[in-house]
């Protein structure tokens, strides 16, 4: 199964709170990046990042669509 996380722009302030949580490597952000982004096939879909994101920031999409959170 192949997973993805989505960045919904509008929505991020940068804060780092994904790219913390993240257990797996899937997210980059360097100090010089306001926003984080995905790092390609590292993603296993645990939501983690969009749970934590205060912000509603994050959608994790797998072939079959958006993954709902509640
Ligand atoms: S936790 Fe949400 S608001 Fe903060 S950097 Fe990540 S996506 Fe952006
Ligand atoms: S869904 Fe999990 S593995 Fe994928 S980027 Fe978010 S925290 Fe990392």
């Amino acid at each position: 199964m192949s997973w993805e996380w989505r960045l919904l722009l509008e929505n991020c302030t940068g804060c780092g709170i994904c790219y913390d949580v993240c257990d797996f490597g899937a997210i980059r952000m360097e100090r010089e990046m306001a926003y984080p982004e995905p790092i390609s096939g590292r993603c296993t879909g645990c939501l983690t990042c969009a749970r934590e994101c205060p912000f509603g920031a994050i959608e994790v999409v797998r072939q079959e669509g958006v993954e709902q959170l509640e």
